[in-house]
């Protein structure tokens, strides 16, 4: 018989992220005494305003189809916050919104690529971009900068650069390693972006959780740039709505209308509930998202503390955004742990959990072998016990117990 499956679904991963999550969540369910540091999202509750949002929403009876790129006097409050907190000049006819900004990254490399599109991205990043890149018929071509510490180096992604290149990725502040990139950074990847004749989509979702970096959208620093890039944010993190489904997309005229017709044909406007949340939301009172930032720059401190003096631990450099630390674990390995040879980082994420009952996600699904992450998005006593029991491992590993 021939597979069932066609070409891409048998090259496709799951999510890495949403799998180890998955399971740490199920071992909990079942009572197992587990510390789940693997959460990508915060642990904190949507804010009052946008649950009155979506519940008025239901009531009133927007509970029925809105127009594909979302109902107007959100995209209006969208386009105005991306003006006045981003020096964006976009238009709300240049917004859409979708279920996620998970969709609205795959709606743009589905309206740029053509087969065979390369697209450049800086890893370690996100799990989810190599993946869409290749559902969507292009090629990832991914760009190590651990070398340049995380940071985005000119000669690196020159060379990256090929005639078949149509893309960057950007994700700033970026998921796994925090880092937040300045405005010299910003500017070369511009440059080449407007003198290769390449599109941008900047997955800036992480923005509002900076601490003591300054946040810079790319597509503000001219209207060469402004034209080529796709901006995409969304409210899973920013507001605490991650099970709510909302993210959009803003871009110029041409590419915004197609991403609203692939849209159309895939999965319609974003549900109407959620969109008034996310309006309540945005017209609300923002005091509650300044109060997480503040709660996850004190957890940032606390496991940063926690895991530099460690044995075999090493931090290169101190996360500046998002809510994950990366570091680097690779000199404990090749030892055996639980009847389990750690020899890479998903090797050792499951010694971690097996013998520790600690959950982490390997670096592996995010272009390096050599690192975890851990997300500190969980109160400050379910951090304690983590590094307690992380530090634990990681002296029984130096000590070759
Ligand atoms: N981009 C990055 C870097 C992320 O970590 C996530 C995680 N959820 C997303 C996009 C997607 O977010 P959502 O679809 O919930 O808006
Ligand atoms: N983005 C989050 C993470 O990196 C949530 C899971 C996902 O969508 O990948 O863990």
């Amino acid at each position: 018989m021939r597979s069932p499956l066609g070409l891409r679904a048998r090259s496709l991963q799951p999510s890495a992220t949403i799998a180890v999550d998955a399971r740490a969540k199920a071992l909990v369910a079942q009572g197992v005494d587990i510390v789940n540091l693997t959460a990508g999202e915060p642990d904190f509750d949507t804010m009052p305003a946008a649950r009155a949002g979506g519940i008025a929403a239901i009531e009133q009876g927007f509970t029925r189809y809105t127009p594909v790129p979302g109902i107007a006097e959100l995209r209006e409050a969208i386009a105005k916050k991306l003006n006045d907190d981003n020096g964006l000049e976009y238009k709300a006819a240049q917004v859409v919104v979708s279920n996620g900004a998970k969709q609205s990254i795959y709606n743009a490399l589905m309206v740029l690529l053509d087969p065979g599109d390369e697209v450049v991205i800086p890893t370690p990043a996100w799990v989810s971009y190599p993946e869409m890149v290749k559902l969507a018929g292009g090629v990832p071509v991914m760009v190590d900068t651990q070398p340049n510490q995380y940071r985005l180096d000119a000669k690196a992604l020159a060379a990256a650069i090929t005639p078949r290149t149509k893309v960057i990725v950007l994700n700033n502040p970026s998921n796994p390693t925090g880092v937040v990139y300045s405005d010299a950074e910003l500017r070369m990847v511009a440059g080449l972006a407007v003198s290769n004749d390449l599109y941008v989509i900047s997955d800036e979702i992480y923005e509002k959780l900076t601490y003591g970096a300054e946040f810079i959208s790319i597509a503000s620093l001219g209207p060469e740039i402004l034209d080529r890039t796709v901006t995409v944010n969304g409210f899973s993190k920013a507001y605490a709505m991650t099970g709510w489904r909302m993210g959009y997309a803003a871009a110029n005229p041409e590419i915004a209308q197609a991403m609203s017709s692939f849209q159309s044909q895939c999965t319609s406007g974003a549900s109407s509930i959620t969109q008034h949340a996310a309006l309540a939301a945005l017209k609300g009172d923002q005091a509650p998202v300044e109060a997480m930032r503040v709660q996850f720059d004190r957890r940032r401190r606390y496991v940063a503390g926690r895991l530099e003096p460690m044995p075999g631990i090493h931090l290169d450099g101190m996360p500046e955004g998002a809510f994950y630390i990366f570091p680097r674990v690779d000199e404990l390995y090749g030892k055996q742990v639980a009847g389990i040879e750690i020899n890479g980082s998903v090797r050792f994420a499951e010694a971690l959990l097996e013998r520790s009952r600690v959950a982490v996600v390997p670096g592996l699904p995010f272009g390096s072998d050599r690192h975890i992450r851990i997300s500190y998005a969980c109160s400050l006593e379910t951090l304690t016990e983590g590094m307690d029991r992380f530090e634990a491992f990681a002296r029984s590993l130096a000590d070759g117990r």
